[in-house]
């Protein structure tokens, strides 16, 4: 058997998105609609094993018996934040790697920060995942499961969910989108479209693949400074991506979408949060469909990031609200348990 059918048997029958799931009736001589009673059997229902799908043929189910497990990530470790209600999990997937995920309740929503790789690739010098590098794509099922078993630990529904985990949505750009439909449909999760997100570190081709999906989903991109050498230092893992490229690739999504786009501003001290950044920022956004979203950068060990004053984030909001671009500061939350923005990694408390 190929290496890559192997890992996927392993990873068992949600490594299927719906368009798999459809394929594989098919192949066994099944009408489609059979697809959509195994969504809603393995992620509306949460199904544990074929039996339970008492809808299906005897038969059928004894086939997937054979063919396919249905593993489910096992909880390592779950921390509660003393400071706000944020919980972050760390999950052990079928063949042993773990991710994490972080819930997040607040005014009577609960929005999910699920992974999307297990490491990263992109070397984000401001970020803790990259730091222990790429260890593998996450399947489609393995980031619905991780919001499926955060809403299932708060007991209630998810509201929101936003791929801003571990990793980078957009170099496994399909499994990434298998898994927001299962999210959206209502035989899955049933989230709507515009609640769930996507942050990209802003691979173009991503964003432009995006741009034509039909659902209106949420793009946000991470730009972190609008000075071609600045990124290129904080971000090298997209130095190939030149500011002008990024800029018309967003340009293309707002006018096509009728949507805007997030970008996203970890604001690090004396790196990116000085007068000339911020005038090549609002140079960045002028004309643009956005709502920039600042984010006092969080701590990360060993990165030697400080979080820029909190006269330096006012200072940005104040200019940029003037140029009348749409500013938001995001909150902080969960910093205690390292569950904020760029804290993920594959660790554990007594490591
Ligand atoms: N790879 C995707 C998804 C990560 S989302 C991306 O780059 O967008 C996590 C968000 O937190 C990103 O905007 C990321 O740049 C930001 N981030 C990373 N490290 C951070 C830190 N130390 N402080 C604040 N934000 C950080």
């Amino acid at each position: 058997m190929p290496e890559a059918a192997e890992a996927r048997t392993a990873v068992g029958i949600k490594a299927l998105g719906q368009d798999e799931l459809l394929w594989l009736v098919e192949s066994l001589d099944q009408p489609a609609y059979r697809a959509n009673q195994l969504v809603r059997w393995l992620y509306g229902r949460r199904a544990t094993s074929f039996d339970e799908m008492t809808d299906l043929p005897v038969k059928l189910r004894e086939t997937l018996e054979e063919r396919f497990a249905i593993p489910r990530p096992t909880l390592v470790e779950r921390q509660v934040s003393e400071v706000d209600e944020t919980r972050k999990y760390l999950w052990r997937l079928a063949d042993g790697v773990e991710v994490e995920s972080v819930g997040l309740p607040a005014n009577g929503r609960l929005t999910v920060c699920f992974s999307t790789q297990a490491g990263c690739a992109m070397r984000c010098s401001f970020c803790a995942t990259g730091r222990s590098g790429f260890v593998r794509d996450l399947f489609c099922g393995e980031m619905t499961d991780q919001v499926a078993l955060v809403g299932e630990d708060f007991g209630t529904r998810v509201s929101n969910a936003v791929a801003m985990g571990q990793g980078e949505p957009f170099a496994n750009y399909d499994a990434v989108l298998e898994g927001l439909r299962i999210m959206n449909s209502p035989l899955g999760l049933g989230i709507g479209a515009r609640h769930l997100t996507v942050s990209t570190c802003g691979l173009t081709s991503g964003i432009r693949r995006f741009a034509d999906e039909p659902e209106q989903f949420t793009l946000a991109v991470s730009l972190h400074s609008a000075v071609q050498a600045t990124r290129d230092h904080l971000m090298p893992g997209v130095r190939a991506v030149a500011l002008p490229v990024l800029r018309r690739s967003l340009d293309d999504y707002a006018l096509k979408t009728g949507r805007r786009p997030t970008l996203e501003y970890a604001l690090i001290d004396g790196v990116n949060d000085t007068d000339e950044e911020l005038e090549a920022l609002v140079g960045f956004c002028r004309g643009l469909l956005c709502h920039v979203n600042l984010i006092p950068a969080n701590p990360v060990p060993g990165t030697g990031v400080t979080r820029a004053t909190a006269e330096r984030v006012r200072e940005f909001e104040r200019v940029l609200d003037r140029s009348w671009i749409e500013t938001s500061v995001r909150e902080e939350r969960g910093t205690d348990i390292d569950a904020a923005c760029g804290q993920l990694r594959q660790r554990r408390v007594a490591d």
